[in-house]
């Protein structure tokens, strides 16, 4: 190493002091943003198949902060669990989550669930049950129209606990499905255990549904495993016409996506509900 020229070290250097920086920066910013209220959710409906009627909504988190503009979470919820300020942040997307989802009610919407995704660390919380209560409580919001989404592989991580977990969640009658299906790997003798209500086919295998025969077998296959163990099952980043053809004639149930609307505000949602539903 000794033996690098000046100009290989300088070459070297400043990249890697860049991304150190740029991941100090995200984390510091990270830590302010909920003092600061940077955060928002957006909310992508979910349709079912036949009927076109909205159901439900997911709640998605952006980040717009002053300077970085719009920060993705696939930016940076990975930091916010690594420093654990997930947890923080996930409490305060269940709260404002089922807040909307209480006002939306109260406006005189048609009642629908509001899905909020869960990550790993959030899941491992040992008071997670606790905290979904409170914002149950604060909102007034009945369990029953609050689902959360987690991941094949969050459950896996840890099968007992997130067994146990999930059980306490469904008797207080939050619902939960499995985000993402197809790219971790739930045994199939664990899954039929798993107290959940719905399946979300991953959107890597819509993508290319219309043409790919792999992702065709693998869309229908999940569709009746699903149904078989009584769950629901929806399609996540449906986009096409084809897809949705593919989805009908093979009795999927739900779908979401761009297809029929990209994720979009509150007072879109209702804009959105006043005219579709
Ligand atoms: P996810 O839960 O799998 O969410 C679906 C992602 O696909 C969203 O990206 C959504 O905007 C996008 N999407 C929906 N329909 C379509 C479509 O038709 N085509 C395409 N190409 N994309 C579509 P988004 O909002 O950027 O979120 C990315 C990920 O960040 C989420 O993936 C989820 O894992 C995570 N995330 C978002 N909000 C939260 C949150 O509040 N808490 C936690 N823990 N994670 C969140
Ligand atoms: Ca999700
Ligand atoms: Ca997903
Ligand atoms: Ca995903």
């Amino acid at each position: 190493a000794k033996e690098l020229g000046r100009d290989n070290f300088q070459f070297y250097a400043p990249e890697f002091n860049s991304r150190a920086h740029e991941k100090f920066v995200l984390q510091e910013e990270l830590r302010n943003a909920l003092a600061r209220s940077e955060f928002a959710l957006l909310y992508q409906p979910q349709v079912d198949l036949r009927s076109g009627r909205v159901f439900a909504v997911e709640a998605l988190i952006r980040w717009n902060h002053p300077t970085l503009g719009v920060v993705s979470p696939m930016t940076f919820i990975p930091t916010a669990e690594e420093t654990g300020l997930i947890v923080p942040i996930g409490d305060w997307v269940l709260h404002e989550a089922c807040r909307q989802n209480k006002a939306w009610q109260d406006a005189g919407l048609p009642p629908m669930t509001v899905c909020v995704n869960v990550s790993a660390r959030q899941f491992r919380e040992r008071n997670l049950v606790g905290r979904v209560v409170n914002a149950l409580k604060d909102s007034g919001l009945e369990a029953r129209y609050l689902e959360l989404e987690v991941t094949e592989s969050l459950i896996m991580q840890d099968i007992e606990l997130a067994v146990a977990t999930m059980n306490e969640l469904q008797a207080l009658g939050v619902q939960i499905s499995i985000d993402d299906f197809g790219t971790g790997y739930s045994s199939l003798s664990a899954l039929k255990t798993f107290p959940v209500a719905r399946l979300k086919i991953d959107k890597s295998f819509i993508n290319d549904l219309a043409a790919d025969e792999n992702d065709q077998a693998v869309t229908s296959a999940v569709i009746s495993l699903g149904q078989k163990l009584n769950m629901r099952v929806i399609a996540e980043g449906v986009e096409t016409d084809d897809q949705v053809a593919f989805l009908l004639k093979n009795n999927c149930d739900e779908m979401q996506g761009f297809h029929f609307s990209r994720p979009v505000s509150a007072q879109d949602i209702e804009k959105l509900l006043n005219h579709k539903n």
